[in-house]
């Protein structure tokens, strides 16, 4: 039995997990929020406990020093050195990274050098890296990667048609994203899949951001988002794939510069931007069921993109086996996993059964009619257990070492 702590940390926020391993146990999990603000939270969850305290987190140093001194506190450990191993989730690992990686000089590099492709990601990420470095040096740390598992995509479904040159000397192309979310939920399909030799997943990971992964054999064929986050189907904030002359005609015609405008299509679009209403589904569905035209517009929008994308990897892995719903959405929106179901009927033969999709919240379920053409299954996601498998295959039974 060993500790080992998941870490994922954003531009101001540091959530954290610490398990019993290989038991799979969550001995406690919280979160540090606004972190460089005057005004920080701190949540920490552990037995049938939850305390809440507002310490002053300036930077993500402080705010790892706060939650390990919690943990001896509060008698979860009583000493840090009980902490094995640590993993960080590392949301860009651009062409570098096809699986975890011990965290030493050489993965730092890397991961800066990939700054430009998810500036308040990685930055963040090495932040939070050597804040917890500074506190337990000697602890082994791993980097997972939300790019890896997205590495064995072939040329024609990774490549951007623009000029090659630039390809090549930029390392422009699809990198996509969620990848450790969909690895956990293809392998937690497999179970619904038993005596079928070559499956052939489409996973749905549909929450504020959302992406959709053809997975064959096991691999990652293809994904829906790009470069960056922002590709894809249509999201809470964001976009999502579109002709990209708009771009330049928004900044032509509204005065605003590139940057401006790359933020509005990041920030102020998808959800938000169409309905006019919330970037949250739960506000945008209450306001269809009032008959909000643009509410219903950016619904139904939103149904059909994700509807487009399972028909297109429908015909990139010829076939498939099962439809896999999770994240925010896609394990507590019955309204949307009908619609979605709905527009599949016709050329698929998905049929989803109401009666047990329409109570189903964050729990695992098969949705999908005996009658079905395909299988549809709503999976809860874990990333963090992946992270915390790595972390403790890598540290503890292989021994490997951060420096
Ligand atoms: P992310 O990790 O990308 O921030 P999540 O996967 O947590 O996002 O999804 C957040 C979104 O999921 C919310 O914006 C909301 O639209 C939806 N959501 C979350 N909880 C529920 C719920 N209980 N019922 C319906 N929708 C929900």
């Amino acid at each position: 039995m060993a500790k080992v702590m998941t870490i994922n940390s954003g531009s101001s926020s540091l959530k954290f997990k610490l398990y019993e391993m290989p038991e799979e146990k969550v001995i406690c999990s919280g979160n540090c929020e606004r972190i460089g603000n005057a005004d920080g939270i701190f949540t920490i969850k552990y037995g049938d406990k939850k305390d809440v305290s507002y310490p002053v987190f300036p930077d993500h140093s402080v705010a790892a020093q706060t939650l390990l001194d919690a943990l001896v506190e509060k008698g979860i450990i009583k000493s840090f050195d009980e902490i094995k191993a640590i993993g960080h989730r590392i949301v860009q690992g651009g062409k570098y990274f096809s699986h975890s990686e011990m965290f030493n000089k050489d993965t730092e590099e890397k991961i800066r050098s990939l700054i430009p492709l998810a500036p308040l990601h990685n930055a963040a990420h090495l932040t939070c890296f050597q804040a917890f470095k500074n506190v337990i040096p000697d602890t082994p740390a791993i980097a997972t990667f939300d790019t890896a598992f997205h590495q064995t995509m072939e040329p024609e479904d990774y490549t951007f048609p623009i000029p090659y040159e630039l390809t090549e000397k930029y390392d422009i192309r699809r990198y996509g994203a969620h990848g450790t979310s969909h690895k956990y939920l293809s392998q937690e399909g497999l179970k619904y899949l038993e005596g079928v030799k070559h499956p052939r997943i489409i996973s749905c990971h549909i929450g504020s951001g959302s992406s959709i992964t053809a997975i064959k054999d096991g691999k990652c064929v293809a994904t829906s988002m790009g470069l960056t986050p922002l590709g894809g189907i249509m999201m809470g904030t964001r976009t999502g794939d579109m002709d990209p002359s708009v771009f330049n005609y928004v900044v032509s015609v509204t005065g605003k510069s590139a940057e401006e405008v790359y933020q509005m299509f990041n920030k102020k679009s998808g959800f938000l931007g169409v309905s006019g209403i919330s970037n949250d589904s739960r506000d945008v569905l209450a306001a269809v069921e009032k008959g909000d035209p643009r509410a219903i517009l950016a619904n139904n929008l939103f149904n059909r993109r994700i509807a487009d994308y399972i028909g297109q990897y429908y015909v990139r892995l010829g076939g498939c086996d099962l439809i896999i719903f999770s994240a925010g959405i896609g394990e507590n929106e019955p309204r949307t996993r009908s619609a979605v179901g709905k527009l599949l009927n016709e050329a698929f033969g998905v049929e989803i059964d109401e009666e047990i999709n329409k109570d189903l919240r964050g729990k695992e379920a098969v949705i999908s009619t005996p009658n079905s053409k395909i299988k549809v299954v709503v999976i809860p996601t874990d990333e963090e257990v992946m992270i915390a498998r790595d972390a403790y295959q890598m540290c503890i039974v292989e021994g490997k070492k951060s420096n």
